[in-house]
């Protein structure tokens, strides 16, 4: 099971799954209705926390990712606050603007940013849930103004090698090199080493 309702990450793992044992199945189809406090003080906490309750709610192996966007001109922000970057009540273009607008003055040279996402994978065993984490890390940087309609979140703004924006890739290219899709494939192949 994801454990995610966000549908740009479940479009996006539903993809990174498609030609694996695994069928992805989100807490909403499998009925469960369960909200996880992100408590923790790291990506990989906050993506065991995701996991382990859903693996543990819903008896089966659970998926879940925490990820951000590091911005080396913001001291790395938002970072793991990159959902909420500017508060509760804005939405992705609404956050993007506002990403632009802080970066206002940055010359391109300083614009260097990075996504990271830590995969994490929870499962009932015979002495509780068991779990392990994965990373991805994408290097890239700010684009001055936003482009293209793919993705999701930061994507119209982030510049990947080739001086396109993730959100102008077609969502195979962004597959074969984003965050996500690194972490989800370092978790199949552990999943593919693993006995039962
Ligand atoms: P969280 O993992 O639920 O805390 O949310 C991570 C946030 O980081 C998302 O809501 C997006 O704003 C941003 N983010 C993470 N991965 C991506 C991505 O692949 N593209 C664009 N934005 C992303």
């Amino acid at each position: 099971m994801l454990a995610t309702n966000n549908p740009g990450k479940v479009r996006e793992f539903r993809r990174l799954l498609e030609d694996t044992a695994f069928t992805a199945v989100t807490p909403a189809e499998a009925g469960l209705c369960l909200q996880v406090e992100e408590t923790g003080s790291s990506y990989a906490e906050n993506a065991l926390l995701k996991a382990r309750a859903f693996a543990s709610a819903g008896r089966c192996l659970a998926l879940a990712d925490d990820s951000g966007i590091e911005v080396d001109a913001l001291d790395g922000g938002p970072g793991m606050l990159s959902a909420r970057y500017g508060g509760p009540g804005l939405d992705d273009e609404q956050r993007t603007a506002l990403l632009l607008m802080d970066l206002a003055g940055v010359p391109e040279g300083q614009r260097t940013a990075r996504y990271r996402a830590v995969v994490a994978l929870a499962w009932p065993g015979d002495t509780g849930v068991q779990s392990a984490c994965f990373e991805g890390v994408q290097e890239g940087s700010i684009a001055f103004a936003a482009r293209g309609k793919g993705g999701f979140g930061y994507d119209p703004v982030f510049l990947v090698a080739g001086g396109r924006t993730q959100a102008e890739l077609s969502p195979e290219e962004k597959d074969a090199i984003s965050h996500r899709g690194q972490a989800v494939r370092a978790a199949m192949a552990f999943l593919a080493e693993c006995p039962g």
